[in-house]
């Protein structure tokens, strides 16, 4: 561990998601960043690079897909890993997501103990 807390930005256009899922990572003790969309998402790790990123995928102005793209097209000077969240009639765009970059996915609505799980799996717990 080279830093005692790690940073989580929150990707996602419903505040009550983002709210939830601040809760969840304040409980695990992760600092946490919000973004509404994917521009914003992008914006934050520019200026700041978290460790992880939990993304949704529908979203106005820059969806998750988008943000992968531009996210892999960036030179950051560090990845963020990448949790994409999707609901169960997203399952077709797991692949495509994975493909784009993600690390992993979550299926919302998610629980602290899926949230935790799916974190250790991209070593950030
Ligand atoms: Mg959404």
């Amino acid at each position: 561990m080279c830093r005692v807390t790690k940073t989580c930005l929150v990707v996602d256009d419903s505040k009550v998601i983002r709210k939830v899922a601040r809760h969840i990572l304040e409980g695990l003790a992760f600092t946490v960043r919000e973004a509404a969309d994917g521009r914003e998402a992008l914006d934050a790790c520019l200026a700041e690079v978290p460790d992880v990123v939990l993304l949704d995928w529908n979203m106005p102005v820059m969806s998750g897909m988008d943000f992968l793209r531009a996210l892999r097209d960036s030179d950051l000077p560090t990845r963020p890993k990448v949790v994409f969240c999707t609901t169960e009639n997203g399952m077709a765009y797991i692949r495509a997501a994975i493909e784009a970059g993600a690390d992993e996915y979550v299926m919302k609505p998610f629980d602290r103990e899926t949230l935790e799980s799916k974190l250790q799996l991209v070593g950030m717990h």
